[in-house]
């Protein structure tokens, strides 16, 4: 049985004072076991976010590494620096990263490879345009960005992977994807998992929705069959939304 993951995806809000807030008001709050509650702050407030955390089931994830063990790459982390915090969690391919930092299909592959060796939990993100999305394309967009990126993969390491299916236009836009064309490209995904694998790596893998969950829409969309919870932006920012979002996985 797939646990509900609900993670939120902080990007680059909140500084030291709004942070420590944040999580200290997620800490006060009861959480089934059921669901895996996951933050991202900035790199910056990682390590207070692991020591905030240490007593209490929140997770911390890094938003991005780098693909490289060490080096000439001013002003970037890697997985080692990461783990040395007790990170072991991050996010890869985010839609922004993707449009924004050149994280292109080749890049993403060296650095999925990075975090599996060093251990690491990876939420992986991908989606498609709305131009991918008018001409039909979409489930191919996303075909591509997934065997891009990990179906190199032996099914061992799959263990490691949870997906973020991320329509880039539902994401920041207040627009979301309707649970039906949530529940039938999480579908999609699984059945190209099980043709590449096998039914039982693709049933036990995680998938989240993420574009512009917010509480009023959460529970319409984490109770499809295939939708195992949500990656949130906006809405983790704020206690309570990000409360009742959970709540509803
Ligand atoms: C995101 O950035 O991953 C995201 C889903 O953002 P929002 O919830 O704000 O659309």
């Amino acid at each position: 049985m797939r646990k509900k993951i609900v993670a939120g995806n902080w990007k680059m809000n909140n500084n030291k004072s709004e942070t420590t807030d944040l999580i200290e008001s997620l800490k006060k709050l009861t959480f089934s076991s059921q669901v895996r509650v996951m933050i991202s702050p900035a790199f910056t407030h990682l390590a207070q976010a692991k020591e905030m955390t240490s007593e209490s089931h929140l997770e911390v994830a890094a938003q991005n590494m780098n693909a490289s063990k060490s080096g000439a790459f001013t002003g970037e982390i890697s997985a080692s620096m990461l783990q040395s915090i007790g990170v072991n969690l991050v996010i890869l391919g985010h839609s922004e990263r993707r449009a924004y930092y050149n994280d292109s299909d080749l890049a993403l592959k060296g650095k999925v490879t990075a975090a599996l060796n060093n251990d690491m939990e990876i939420i992986f993100c991908f989606g498609e345009q709305l131009s991918d999305r008018k001409s039909n394309n979409h489930f191919d967009v996303v075909k591509s960005q997934i065997s891009a990126g990990l179906f190199d993969l032996n099914s061992k390491a799959w263990s490691k992977i949870i997906l973020a299916y991320e329509p880039v236009w539902a994401i920041g836009t207040g627009e979301t994807a309707t649970p039906d064309q949530a529940q039938e490209m999480h579908a999609y995904i699984r059945s190209i998992i099980a043709k590449k694998y096998d039914h039982s790596l693709a049933d036990a893998v995680s998938i989240l929705y993420g574009g512009s969950v917010k509480p009023a829409n959460a529970s319409a969309i984490f109770s499809q069959r295939d939708v195992d919870g949500g990656l949130i932006g906006g809405a983790a920012l704020k206690a309570d939304d990000f409360y009742a979002i959970i709540q509803s996985a």
